[in-house]
């Protein structure tokens, strides 16, 4: 099974439409993976580039652009059997991230690289670099033009249009009975160069372990990095909580100690999941043998 997000905030009504049918498209093509007895970690891999080509979210081209009009991106891929993982931070190159942070995983003996050191590395393992251009849109340069003329950080509504989080994830569980977990941004709107979220770091924005869970979150970096959310909750699973009330419970600790918000989306090894959220909204889907389904909302 597969189960992706593509970010929890209050996505606008106009943006419905789009949110779900990227969500569901990488959904239905990573299945495709699985079905054929592709791993875990393929198919998180293909679903988190369909989303990263999807201009809808905030993830490759169309990323939210940092202080400098550029986009800058962060990514992380985790294998729940091995443990093994890739994350890249702060790329500008690069078109799909989650492919250099697989080629990480797969081919070094390191888990992180940045900047560019990471674009070498990509480039040395045959991923060709783009340019920065390449990876800004009209729509975001328009939205930093509107981010620089309030100050963003002191907006009053948290959970206003322009709070957008659009970053991607996908968690999933193969016929072999592993797990992995993916996660791709391009962080916050008018972040600062440099800056990195918790998305791309191991145990905060993405985490896998066929011992506990595979765990994918979106929202306010900062919080969740400072909770090293993901590893808390898979942390919970392991001790005996299902993934769907460790996923409650991660949503309220993050809004109880730091007043943080954002979604999360779990599997484990039994095939059970985890989907919750503390914004208005948060686009998912999930694809089994019976079916896909997508939302946009999960109760309670
Ligand atoms: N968590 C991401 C970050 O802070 C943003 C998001 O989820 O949209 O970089």
């Amino acid at each position: 099974m597969i189960l992706v997000h593509g970010g929890a905030w209050a996505i606008p009504e106009d943006m419905v439409e789009p949110h779900l049918r990227g969500v569901k498209a990488a959904a239905d093509e990573a299945w495709q993976v699985l079905r054929r007895g592709g791993s875990s970690l393929d198919a998180i891999e293909t679903a988190v580039v369909a989303m990263e080509e999807d201009e809808t979210f905030d993830a490759g081209r169309g990323s939210f652009l940092n202080m400098d009009g550029r986009v800058q991106l962060d990514a992380l891929v985790m294998d729940g059997a091995t443990l093994r993982a890739g994350g890249v931070g702060c790329v500008e190159h690069i078109r799909n991230p989650i492919r250099a942070a697989k080629k990480i995983l797969t081919e070094s003996p390191h888990v992180y690289f940045v900047g560019a050191g990471a674009e070498r590395f990509a480039q040395e393992h045959g991923i060709e670099l783009c340019s920065n251009d390449d990876l800004v849109i009209e729509r975001e340069v328009e939205r930093l033009r509107e981010a620089k003329k309030q100050d963003y950080l002191q907006m009053p509504d948290e959970f206003g249009p322009t709070r957008s989080h659009d970053t991607v994830g996908a968690v999933a569980l193969d016929a072999e009975g592993n797990i992995a977990a993916a996660t791709s941004t391009g962080g916050t709107l008018n972040k600062a160069p440099g800056r990195v979220g918790d998305s791309s770091l191991i145990g905060c924005g993405c985490y896998a372990d066929n011992r506990s869970a595979a765990v994918s979150t979106t929202g306010w970096g900062e919080p969740m990095m400072k909770l090293v959310l993901a590893k808390w909750t898979a942390d919970r699973v392991e001790s005996g909580q299902a993934p769907q009330e460790a996923a409650q419970q991660a949503l309220y600790y993050l809004k109880s100690r730091l007043n943080g918000h954002g979604g999360i989306i779990i599997v484990d090894t039994r095939g059970r999941i985890g989907i919750a959220h503390n914004t208005p909204r948060m686009a998912w889907a999930v694809c089994t043998k019976q079916g896909t389904k997508a939302g946009i909302v999960i109760e309670g």
